[in-house]
């Protein structure tokens, strides 16, 4: 064999070994962030997952909408390493981020902010025929459920919390009071890349419950912004960058002067409720949320 040959034998080994397989590949829901660093996408607001390589294995954030999208995202990593997936890290505790655990642990180890346990054991006790009406949507999901297990998180973190695998450091960061009762962004500053959980999500109004705060929500902006992030890679709705934290800014001070409008008016909340509108934005997905939204910036206002 010529030497030419055998190089490009060795350097073919290499890439296979690096599971540099072409996000192409790997279907028009993944893309590549960073080296070894991709986000699959989910289809119509489901759900957005990541992917982390490293030389220790693989870090996995959020397992999808449910355990069909989980499956696929085992498969996306089993096509990009022969490595175990080691550690999920949870953005939030909701189903449409957690129900998929089963597929990965064990091996992998899962983490989420403190609290997010309780949140899980809360849901299954309000809906405890979930998993059979989910299984009994189609056959495909029935065979996506089949050894599924409940499996909170095996490590709970306060505030903040650095994990170093390989040779990727990943930074967990508490945000208090933006969606669910645990939500974490994921920041990989040597990547510049944040999983910004559902704090801001693109294109869609976000469900604001009882102990969200517009002012949580715009501080967990400004924090996420202020690192200064190549990527932002929000709970659901495309992928983009920090222009996501900017459209949710505008949003929400536009909807606190128009709602602000009205109660110097004198109107009332279910007046209010009725009366305001934000025609920007009748493009985006799940506008039977925006009465939340008009609460919280109410019940924000009426504090002052
Ligand atoms: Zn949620």
């Amino acid at each position: 064999m010529s030497r030419r040959a055998a190089g490009i034998l060795v350097l073919f080994a290499g890439s296979m070994l690096a599971g540099s397989v072409s996000a192409q590949d790997l279907g028009p829901q993944v893309r590549k962030l960073a080296d070894g660093v991709y986000v699959v996408a989910g289809n119509n607001y489901f759900s957005n997952s990541g992917i982390v390589l490293t030389q220790d294995g693989v870090v996995v954030i959020d397992t999808g909408q449910n355990p069909i999208e989980a499956r696929k995202i085992l498969d996306i990593v089993k096509k990009l390493t022969p490595m175990p997936v080691r550690i999920v890290i949870d953005t939030e505790p909701h189903p449409d981020h957690t129900t998929g655990h089963f597929v990965f642990s064990p091996p992998a180890v899962i983490i989420g902010a403190a609290g997010a346990g309780e949140s899980m054991r809360g849901r299954e006790r309000e809906a405890p025929q979930r998993i059979q009406q989910l299984a009994a949507t189609s056959p495909e999901m029935k065979a996506a459920l089949e050894g599924y297990k409940f499996i909170p998180p095996h490590v709970e973190y306060n505030q903040k919390m650095t994990l170093n695998v390989g040779e990727r450091t990943i930074e967990l960061m508490y945000l208090k009071g933006v969606h669910s009762e645990a939500d974490t962004a994921v920041w990989l500053p040597k990547e510049r890349v944040i999983f910004s959980a559902s704090a801001f999500v693109s294109n869609q109004i976000n469900i604001l419950r009882p102990f969200v705060t517009i002012p949580d929500i715009l501080a967990a902006g400004k924090m996420m912004k202020a690192l200064n992030p190549e990527h932002v890679v929000p709970g659901h709705g495309p992928p983009g960058t920090v222009k996501i934290f900017e459209d949710g800014e505008q949003y929400y001070a536009l909807l606190l002067e128009r709602v602000g409008k009205l109660m110097k008016e004198g109107k009332s909340l279910d007046d209010i409720k009725k009366e305001v509108k934000m025609p920007e934005y009748v493009g985006w997905a799940n506008q039977d949320r925006f009465p939340t939204n008009v609460e919280a910036a109410y019940k924000m206002l009426a504090a002052r």
